[in-house]
């Protein structure tokens, strides 16, 4: 099941093919990304093999193409994360570090939800299973992010659960609750996955943060 990062603006989406060739799209990126996202699905001929968009969680940068994808496949995000992708809003990230609130509220001048409700979304649960992958719920960031755990690789897409860096992962400074963050990575962690895919920074062999030793 191969997985294929797509830069965007500050953050990646992904693409997941299972053996049968279905296909699921992991994340929007920002407002004017879904286009991209669109032709390059296209291009790869995947489009008609799509099956579902999965989101890891309702922050800006993560839903915010939704709206331009144009697709007829279910969107599929984490019950507390519902509402935001219907309403066409995003979820405010909760952020510990001043430099990045300060970058935060710059980028947010030139980065807005524009309340483009949308249909076919619906939830997704802990233990649920699509298109062959797994997901898996890992609170922290946010209240709704999930991890996609893909079996037979043994590899993780966690979204901004972790982010990475040339000397490993981190925590993000975003965070909603931090115990329950650290519990996720424990939980992922524990998977003792091959690769781990973030959405912000590099993907990689999982060096894990000491926070959770
Ligand atoms: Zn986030
Ligand atoms: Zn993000």
């Amino acid at each position: 099941m191969p997985v294929t990062e797509i830069k965007l603006r500050f953050v990646k989406a992904f693409i997941v093919e299972n053996n049968k060739g279905e296909t699921i799209l992991v994340d929007a990126g920002t407002p004017g990304s879904g286009k991209k996202l669109r032709e390059v699905l296209e291009q790869r001929g995947v489009l008609n093999r799509l099956r579902a968009v999965v989101f890891t969680h309702s922050h800006g940068d993560h839903i915010g193409g939704a709206p331009e994808l144009g697709l007829k496949v279910p969107l599929l995000i984490h019950e507390d994360g519902e509402k935001f992708l219907r309403e066409g809003r995003w979820r405010k990230p909760v952020i510990h570090s001043r430099l990045y609130r300060v970058g935060f509220s710059l980028l947010s001048l030139f980065m807005k939800d524009d309340g483009r409700p949308l249909q076919s979304v619906e939830k997704l649960k802990e233990g649920e299973i699509i298109e062959g992958v797994n997901v898996i719920y890992t609170p922290g960031h946010t209240s709704d992010s999930v991890t996609l755990h893909l079996p037979h690789e043994n590899v993780v897409i966690v979204g901004d659960t972790l982010q990475g860096t040339g000397s490993g992962l981190r925590l993000p400074v975003i965070y909603e609750d931090k115990d329950q963050l650290l519990e996720s990575v424990r939980r992922i962690a524990s998977l003792n996955p091959q690769f781990v895919y973030v959405s912000h920074g590099t993907s990689g062999k999982p060096r894990w943060p000491d926070e959770i030793k």
